[in-house]
Formats: C-alpha cells, structure tokens, sequence
C-alpha cells in the first residue's frame, strides 16, 4: 500500500467510472479521468441503492459507511462530525453516508436496525461496525487512521 509505484482503483460516485490513481498521488486531489468529479477531497459522498455496490465493492481503500436518516437526532449531531473524519482521512479511506429510508436496499442489505450505524468495508465486504453517534476522533480511529 506505501510502494510509490502501487496503483489504487478508486471508483467514481458520480459516474461510476474506475480510476486508477497512483497511491502517492491520493492525496493531491484525484479527479474522475471521465466525468472530472473530484474523487477523494475529503468531502463524504451520497450513495444510494443504485450506485452503492458499484462504487463501495470496487474501491481499494477503506469504505466507511454512514447510515443515517433526516429525523434521527443523533445522526444530524454525528454529520459534522463524520465530515471532520472525513477531511482528517482524505486520500486514505472514502467516506460515504446512505439515507436509509431512500435506501433500503442498502440498509437490509446490511441489517441496519438503528442509526446512525458506522460500517467499514474492504474491497465491499464489512470488517467492522459500530452503532451510535462517535466523536470524529473516535470515527477516525475506526476507519484506520
Ligand atoms: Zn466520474
């Protein structure tokens, strides 16, 4: 994973396009070589149900899987936090959040029962999980950082 030469596919949530992005380079901003969107800025993007398997089983960082919903509390209370996880960990993990009442393929998929639900996934396989709100600390240190 530290070799300069090594190669990460990073898919594109917008497109769906796989990127291949020198892992020195996934730092410095990569952006989709078809549709220009930025692919790890730091920022959590939006899956849903139709994109989600795409773009979670194709990467080759870490996954970190927010699911949330607009009247859970607490998950409006965790978002900034997340987003903070986020910026801390651009270029080493991709972090997504999937509303699962829009998405509740998604959420089945993963036997979701309450939110906000934190799940860590490698190459689309889970590792890991914990429920409830964290701090972004505690959400960095899941994710690996
Ligand atoms: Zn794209």
């Amino acid at each position: 994973m530290s070799a300069p030469d090594h190669t990460l596919h990073v898919p594109c949530a917008r497109c769906g396009a796989t990127n291949r992005i020198p892992a020195a380079r996934a730092g410095d901003d990569p952006v989709c070589g078809r549709c220009g969107a930025a692919l790890l800025d730091g920022e959590p993007v939006e899956l849903s149900d139709a994109n989600f398997e795409r773009v979670a089983a194709r990467s080759d960082l870490p996954v970190l899987v927010d699911f949330w919903a607009p009247w859970c509390g607490p998950c409006g209370q965790m978002a900034p936090q997340f987003a903070q996880a986020a910026a801390a960990m651009k270029g080493r993990a991709l972090f997504v959040k999937v509303n699962s009442d829009d998405n509740p393929n998604t959420a089945t998929r993963f036997g979701i029962r309450s939110i906000p639900t934190l799940v860590k996934l490698d190459h689309g396989r889970e590792v890991a999980r914990v429920a409830g709100a964290r701090p972004a600390g505690q959400i960095i240190q899941f994710a690996g950082g």
